[in-house]
């Protein structure tokens, strides 16, 4: 049976495939590379903006008024955190509980039946998410509007000015780095850097 062993180097993978039962059939192939710098495009930027989410696109906010010469670059889902799962939605429904809470204060003011109000969790839930689309869609139309400036992919430091994304070599001028951080206990902070 062939053994396939592979060497990894930065940007180049190569693969060797030996052959052996015996010496005189022993065959190397060499699996061209796989990933090299010929192959990726080069772009310059006057700024690179690591991640879509609120962070980034208060970045991006600042960054459009001085140049167009950027790229906004995000992984993962769009839409930001804070729509998709975070402030956004948990806001609609603390507001919905707030206002069946407030059953318990009707009588008092004169509005009588408030004890018959009840929850239809199905309606609830429907509603939170048709908001949570509203806001994601939003923010999607957004980054969507950047054409070939929002490039869909996690990002890598080449150098400290030279980022890896997607078959791309992004040379920016300045990055903001606009990730969220999970630090060792779970908590999540919001960061946004510039280098
Ligand atoms: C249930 C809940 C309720 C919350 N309520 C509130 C609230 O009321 N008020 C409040 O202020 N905050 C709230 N938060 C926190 C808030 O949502 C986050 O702090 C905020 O969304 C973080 O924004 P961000 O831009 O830093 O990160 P994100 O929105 O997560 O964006 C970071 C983006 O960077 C991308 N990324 C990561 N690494 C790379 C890479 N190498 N290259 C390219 N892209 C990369 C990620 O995939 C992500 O898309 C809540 C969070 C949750 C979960």
């Amino acid at each position: 049976m062939p053994r396939t062993s592979s060497f990894v180097f930065p940007g180049v993978v190569l693969a060797i495939s030996l052959a052996v039962p015996n010496e005189q059939n022993a065959q190397i192939t060499v699996v061209l590379p796989t990933r090299t710098r010929g192959m990726m495009k080069e772009r310059h930027v006057e700024v690179a903006i690591l991640g879509a989410g609120t962070a980034g696109l208060s970045a991006y906010n600042e960054v459009r008024k001085v140049t167009d010469n950027f790229v906004l670059i995000n992984g993962g889902p769009g839409g930001t955190t804070c729509a998709r799962v975070g402030c956004m939605p948990s806001k609609v429904l603390i507001q919905i509980a707030n206002d069946f809470h407030r059953r318990h204060a009707l009588e008092k003011e004169g509005i009588r039946g408030g004890e018959h109000l009840r929850i239809d969790q199905r309606i609830v839930l429907q509603h939170v998410r048709s908001l949570r689309d509203t806001f994601v869609q939003g923010v999607l139309k957004t980054v969507d509007a950047l054409g070939d400036r929002m490039i869909h992919g996690y990002a890598r430091f080449r150098k400290p000015t030279v980022l890896e994304v997607e078959q791309q070599l992004i040379h920016a001028t300045a990055v903001f780095i606009c990730v969220r951080r999970h630090s060792r206990n779970g908590q999540t902070s919001r960061i946004c850097r510039s280098s």
